[in-house]
């Protein structure tokens, strides 16, 4: 099925808004530095952009045999079935994410992606992950205010599952608008790369719906967890009609659009 972008009534908004700073040049500054970026973006590498000075940390203590993944199907637009997805829901208190004398967020839910949301240029060379996993936190006094956390899995050519991502997705799929209690037990900390204060940051949207702004993106740059070829060709093959975003959303915004790195 062809995927193609809802027209928002802010999308609206934000296309009648740039008929009229087209008229005015002395706004077009401002509008511009505040116009809202769809997600997922282009993150252009090179040229480096610049350095964000903001330093973060994960809590994820958790560990149970009582996760559940379910299956998202929400029929919400019949122009938009990649709202379907897998994401494994944590209970309250499961896992936070902090900005160094900032807001602390909750983790409400983890989602996987295939393929990647994201894409990449690195001055030439456009690319997308297979698979990109998304960490959402949540401000526990402002649900709109949002820190994802994405990190993209290294696909691996072994039909082994030992890795934790694998376990997840093999052996637990849920079926459409059901859920299923996981067989393995998780421990939330061991689905982050070891890396974590190295990342791609915005401020975007959420890439499923409602698509609303107030998402602070961290993409981070460690790659290093590996996801088998045997789970991703399942997974693809599930949503094969969907090819060839299958489960993600299609790029919004090209570059050029704020971005910072440390
Ligand atoms: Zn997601």
């Amino acid at each position: 099925m062809k995927l193609r972008r809802r027209l928002t009534s802010r999308a609206a908004a934000a296309a009648y808004a740039a008929v009229a700073v087209t008229a005015s040049i002395a706004l077009a500054t401002s509008a511009t530095a505040t116009h809202p970026v769809d997600s997922p973006v282009t993150v252009v590498t090179n040229p480096t952009p610049a350095t964000d000075t903001r330093t973060w940390s994960f809590s994820y203590n958790n560990s149970s045999t009582n996760y559940y993944l379910h299956y998202r199907n929400t029929v919400w637009d019949s122009n938009y079935d990649a709202d379907e997805s897998y994401y494994l829901g944590v209970p309250a208190g499961a896992g936070t994410f902090t900005f160094t004398g900032g807001t602390t967020y909750d983790l409400v839910d983890i989602e996987w992606h295939v393929q990647g949301e994201h894409h990449f240029d690195n001055g030439g060379t456009t690319t997308r992950p297979k698979v990109e996993v998304h960490f959402v936190h949540e401000n526990p006094t402002d649900s709109s205010d949002k820190v994802i956390v994405a990190v993209h899995l290294t696909e691996v050519d072994t039909a082994d599952d030992n890795d934790l991502h694998d376990k997840i997705l093999r052996s637990n799929r849920p079926v459409p608008g059901g859920l299923s209690k996981l067989k393995t037990g998780v421990t939330l900390n061991n689905l982050l790369p070891s890396t974590r204060n190295t990342a791609w940051l915005y401020q975007g949207s959420l890439t499923s719906y409602p698509y609303t702004d107030g998402v602070q993106w961290v993409i981070l740059k460690d790659t290093s967890l590996e996801i088998s070829s045997t789970t991703l060709s399942a997974i693809r093959n599930h949503w094969s009609t969907h090819a060839p975003d299958y489960n993600a959303r299609p790029l919004q915004t090209a570059s050029p659009h704020p971005l910072t790195h440390r």
